[in-house]
């Protein structure tokens, strides 16, 4: 987890923002990507864009996990035939269907989304 002093901070042009709600109602950032953590999903991360200095902002998965709270499946289906394979693309943000341990990540995503 990041610490209590500030929630993330743009390494290039310096702006911090102290609390996940500052930077989430920043209109200046959106979500552009998800990089996933295969092994530890909650240790994958989120691509977010700043657009007032146009540089990407990553933010690990865990750090927004409290935005969904719905079932979390144990199964992987990574690969198998109904897997839309979303996940090995990093700019495809749209939720998945099936009934995958990785889904619940995706489900971060809209939730991040509808904020925008
Ligand atoms: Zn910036």
């Amino acid at each position: 987890m990041l610490s209590d002093k500030e929630f993330t901070h743009c390494a290039k042009c310096e702006t911090f923002w102290n609390k996940r709600i500052d930077f989430l109602s920043d209109t200046a950032t959106e979500i552009v990507a998800y990089n996933p953590d295969i092994k530890y999903l909650e240790h994958g991360n989120f691509v977010f864009k700043h657009d007032t200095c146009g540089s990407n902002i990553e933010i690990q998965v865990v750090n927004f996990k409290d935005l969904y709270d719905g079932p979390i499946y144990k199964e992987r289906k990574t690969g198998t035939e109904n897997c839309p394979e979303y996940c090995l693309n990093s700019s495809e943000l749209r939720p998945c269907s099936e009934e995958c341990e990785c889904a619940y990540v995706r489900e971060i995503i809209q939730a991040l989304l509808s904020i925008y």
